[in-house]
């Protein structure tokens, strides 16, 4: 089920049982701010997920109370994680989804890096809006 962005912090959450070690990860690099692993269900050739070490339930909540120099150092971690797997050449997207809208599904703050092959000028899936008496439904675009 999709997560509030400005829920509280739940430390039973997957990624946070991963940072503590109580769940395995396929590790790609950590430091001192972030811990980034290959995504278990990947959705292009390379998946990886970037985290933060402390606790911060999405985009919302770690940019309102994070440190600047920790805010600075995931960055890094970011930019460091793509390097380190060849993809500044070739390119590749970052994604953070955030709350109910966005699909966020786990409530520890996360970048996904997204690469491998091309993925186009669309960000999001075509969205048909329906008109339907009391109000508009929203689907996605078949294909
Ligand atoms: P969200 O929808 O919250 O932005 O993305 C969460 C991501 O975490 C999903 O892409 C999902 O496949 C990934 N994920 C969920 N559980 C695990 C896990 O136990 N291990 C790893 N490596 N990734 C996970």
């Amino acid at each position: 089920m999709p997560v509030g962005a400005l829920d509280p912090y739940d430390d039973r959450n997957i990624f946070a049982r991963i940072l503590r070690g109580e769940v395995p990860c396929r590790r790609v690099m950590e430091d001192a701010f972030a811990l980034a692993f290959h995504d278990i269900n990947p959705q292009a050739p390379v998946h990886v997920l970037v985290i933060p070490r402390r606790a911060y339930v999405s985009t919302a909540d770690f940019s309102a109370r994070a440190e600047t120099e920790e805010i600075a150092g995931f960055f890094r971690a970011v930019g460091a994680v793509a390097r380190q797997l060849g993809l500044e050449a070739p390119g590749y997207r970052i994604v953070a989804n955030a709350g109910g809208d966005a699909s966020q599904e786990v409530p520890h703050f996360h970048v996904h890096i997204l690469a491998g092959r091309p993925f186009g000028h669309r960000l999001v899936p075509e969205i048909v809006v329906r008109s339907s008496g009391s109000g508009a439904e929203r689907d996605p675009e078949p294909g």
